[in-house]
């Protein structure tokens, strides 16, 4: 079936809340998909930043497949191992004795956790603000999405449940003035994914541990796009320099389940403490597949070095879209392979649309910003192969600009 005979029929019976998508995906390998028309792209979008080891990566499929064909879903009201394994293979990653782990489906879950966690601890001294930033991103659910600093996804939605205060992203002195015996928790993300990969000026976060230690707020890091090696480092705010903190709360998702559908609330010290029997749950977060592809998921990062390999190929990447010559580029922001190319105009779903036709998938994640996070393992040819497309891409885009 072509694209264009799936488009009319996706259109008679999907919601239109993402609009129509341009293109339909058969199948992939590695850090490559096909399209219904048969044309092959280089996947340097990942299903937004999810399918980590790239498409049916063996470790994945293997791991998968074994877990549906031995116990495919138990519902919270039994233990099961995989479950079991990866909630402490969590704990030891994140280095925290003592951290606790609640499992979910996705990022808005997680946060959505996170927040209710917030209301236990805000509840014994009658706290109920919550700060979060201008431009964050924390999810759909009202829950979550009372904390997104985006009015355009708020507003329609309103009354959302607050109280929520939201401060301008990296500043410190704005975040230390409303940060007070009011709040309940800080949500913070290492860099603002969906805002644009807006990395945290140095020593920020740092800052807003300080603050929130001070006021007696829980600080929660939302690491759902930023986490498991995207930045070269297993968590973006959790390593050995400066820069790193200990949150109270951490959460992930997205590239967890390397394509599986799973998202962690991560609990530390007094925070993990805080849910009890029947305060919280899920029928489906942290079932037995999706426990299992992140297992593997881990297991691979750790096994082949991947880490090492997004720092070295991520470098590779970052200096060659700082070497494209054009004046459309304004700059290059972010780490390891989560960059965002900044253009001087709003022209990044004309440069996404230009790449996709060369055979390259990136995100115009903002009108100006086109999001590149390839999965983790991908090559240094292809890396040089996506630069090839997209100078071309950026070129045109900006040639067409200027007529
Ligand atoms: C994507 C994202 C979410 C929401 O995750 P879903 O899996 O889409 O629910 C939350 N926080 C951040 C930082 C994200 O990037």
């Amino acid at each position: 079936m072509s694209t264009e005979t799936m488009a009319k029929r996706w259109s008679s019976v999907m919601m239109d809340n993402y609009g129509l998508p341009p293109i339909a995906l058969m199948a992939g390998q590695g850090s490559r998909v096909i399209d219904a028309d048969g044309a092959e792209y280089l996947d340097f979008i990942a299903g937004i930043a999810v399918s980590s080891l790239g498409h049916r990566h063996p470790a994945v499929v293997e791991a998968v497949s074994r877990q549906v064909n031995t116990l495919t879903h138990t519902s919270n009201l039994f233990l099961h191992e995989p479950g079991l394994a990866l909630a402490e293979r969590l704990v030891e990653l994140v280095d925290q004795p003592g951290a606790r782990v609640y499992f979910t489906n996705d990022g808005t879950e997680a946060n959505e956790c996170a927040l209710k966690i917030a209301r236990l601890h805000g509840g014994k001294s009658g706290r109920s603000t919550v700060v979060s930033t201008d431009n964050s991103f924390h999810g759909r659910t009202l829950g979550s999405l009372s904390i997104t600093g985006n009015p355009a996804k708020r507003l329609p939605f309103e009354p959302l449940p607050g109280p929520v205060t939201f401060v301008p992203y990296g500043d410190v002195e704005a975040l230390a003035r409303v940060v007070d015996r009011s709040v309940s928790a800080v949500f913070l993300e290492p860099t603002q994914g969906e805002g644009g990969i807006v990395p945290a000026p140095p020593g920020y976060l740092a800052a807003a541990r300080r603050i929130c230690d001070e006021a007696g707020a829980l600080l929660v890091i939302d690491e759902v796009q930023s986490g498991i090696g995207r930045t070269g480092r297993w968590f973006a705010s959790l390593g050995p320099d400066r820069d790193s903190v200990r949150p109270d709360l951490l959460t992930l998702a997205k590239g967890l389940g390397g394509g599986l559908p799973i998202g962690a609330c991560i609990g530390f010290g007094e925070a993990g403490e805080l849910l009890t029997p029947g305060s919280h749950g899920s029928t489906f977060g942290g079932n037995p597949v999706s426990c299992a592809a992140a297992l593997a998921v881990l297991d691979t990062i750790a096994e082949q070095n991947l880490l090492e390999h997004v720092r070295v190929v991520g470098a590779r990447l970052f200096a060659g879209l700082a070497a494209i010559d054009d004046p459309l580029i304004a700059e290059i922001r972010g780490s390891g392979l989560w960059l965002g190319v900044v253009l001087v105009e709003d022209r990044a779903g004309a440069v996404e649309k230009a790449a996709a036709a060369r055979g390259l998938l990136v995100n115009a994640v903002k009108p100006s910003v086109v999001r590149l996070a390839p999965p983790l393992i991908v090559t240094p040819i292809e890396v040089d192969d996506a630069l090839a497309i997209l100078t071309e891409a950026v070129h045109e885009v900006s040639r067409a600009g200027s007529k």
